[in-house]
């Protein structure tokens, strides 16, 4: 059984560029998985030897209207099917309320859960994460999901811990 690696966050964090990148040396559609809902969020990776599914989620830390409810139902079982959870914030912008809706809607499932500080390029990311610190999650994990830069080191470090 593959690993299933959900991404959330609010939006324009870069969770979509993320998914490319974890995505890109493979199909993107999943043909088969046997216990997921079929759906083109779905994407299968490699970093090494260690395989993963990985599921592009919208819809969490959005307004709660009715445009919404149907991508936040969807983010929400993806959180429920996935075995580890990379919650990506952006470092250029720092902590925002919809992170911290996010934050207690996370910790409320109780599932592990990665706080993933993307776009630290061009940034210090030291003087970045500490604004992170309050969200009372582990330290972040520093990523520019646009050019690759700490992504391999944060997917063996998640695939390792399962
Ligand atoms: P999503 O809404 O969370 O799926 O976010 P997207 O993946 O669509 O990205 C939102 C914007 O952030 C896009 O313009 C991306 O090009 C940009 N972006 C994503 N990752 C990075 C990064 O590592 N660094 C920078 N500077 N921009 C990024
Ligand atoms: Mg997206």
């Amino acid at each position: 059984e593959q690993p299933v690696i959900a991404l959330v966050g609010r939006p324009n964090v870069g969770k979509s560029t993320l998914f490319n990148r974890l995505t890109r040396t493979r199909d993107a559609l999943v043909a088969d998985f046997p216990g997921l809902t079929r759906d083109r969020q779905y994407g299968v990776g490699r970093v090494g030897p260690l395989p993963y599914v990985v599921v592009d989620t919208g819809g969490l830390g959005e307004p709660d209207d009715v445009t919404y409810h149907h991508m936040q139902r969807q983010a929400i079982r993806a959180l429920d099917e996935a075995d580890a959870i990379l919650f990506l914030v952006d470092a250029r912008v720092g902590v925002t309320p919809g992170d911290e809706t996010l934050t207690a809607e996370l910790r409320q499932r109780g599932k592990r859960v990665w706080l993933v500080m993307n776009k630290v390029d061009g940034v210090d990311p030291d003087l970045a994460a500490a604004d992170f610190h309050g969200l009372g999650l582990d330290a972040p994990w520093p990523i520019a999901a646009v050019h690759g830069r700490g992504v391999t080191r944060l997917m063996t470090a998640v695939l390792e811990d399962l």
